[in-house]
């Protein structure tokens, strides 16, 4: 990741918020019940998930894909699940949702291979429907430690299953896109998915301001660009 560059963020950014997380009412939430695993790695998660039929998630899928990226990366970017290039590469997007996010961080001034970038579920859902609540319960805890191994200052989410996923909540992503929030420790930002903004390019300059906070909370060096 380049050398970050000191920059007067508090006006690019409004305080840290937190959202009231939906609690089960008969146990802990889904990531409190998450133990952490002692010296944890990417590889032996990978080597827990194994050859994984834990939700039926693994009816339908060709590979897995767990995720991609610099496991010393600042920024972790979070997605819903595999689609249909994704499933056959094995890598999160790669498609054209992909190349619209590799775009965006181009556009950062940053590579891939400087960013994390994951999903909440790790088998392609059939016909890209979303991923289900028993299949995000089920899956979503090898995110959790992924999170946990990383341990980026920023996370972006894209789109509303990564969203309320981590932030365990039922509101929708429009009520608090584009806001700092608090997530275990770490600064969050929802934003719109990639493949949200191919059907809505109109939608690409609210990202891309998103993008600019997190720029400067990264301290990277903010550039003229007015859009994506
Ligand atoms: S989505 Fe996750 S929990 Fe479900 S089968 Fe795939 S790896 Fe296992």
């Amino acid at each position: 990741m380049p050398r970050p560059i000191a920059l007067p963020n508090a006006a690019a950014m409004r305080p840290v918020e937190r959202i009231e997380p939906v609690i089960s009412p008969s146990g802990p939430s889904l990531f409190e019940a998450v133990d952490k695993v002692a010296d944890d790695t990417l590889p032996k998660i990978r080597e827990d998930i194994g050859d994984c039929t834990r939700c039926k998630l693994h009816k339908g899928r060709h590979k897995i894909v767990f995720g991609d990226g610099s496991v010393k990366a600042q920024l972790v970017f979070v997605g819903e699940g595999p689609g249909a290039d994704e499933d056959a590469q094995g890598l999160p997007f790669v498609g054209r949702a992909g190349k619209l996010l590799t775009q965006m961080i181009e556009a950062m001034g940053l590579q891939r291979k400087d960013v994390y970038i994951c999903n909440v579920v790790k088998c392609r859902p059939p016909e890209n429907r979303a991923p289900e609540p028993d299949e995000v319960a089920t899956c979503s805890p090898y995110l959790l430690r992924q999170i946990d191994v990383i341990q980026p200052k920023v996370i972006v989410c894209l789109g509303a299953v990564a969203a309320k996923t981590l932030l365990q909540t039922n509101r929708g992503i429009t009520q608090f896109r584009g806001q700092w929030l608090e997530w275990r420790g770490r600064k969050l930002m929802a934003t719109y998915h990639p493949a949200y903004l191919l059907r809505n390019p109109n939608a690409k300059g609210e990202v891309w301001k998103d993008l600019q906070k997190v720029m400067a909370e990264l301290g990277l060096q903010l550039p003229k660009k007015k859009s994506l």
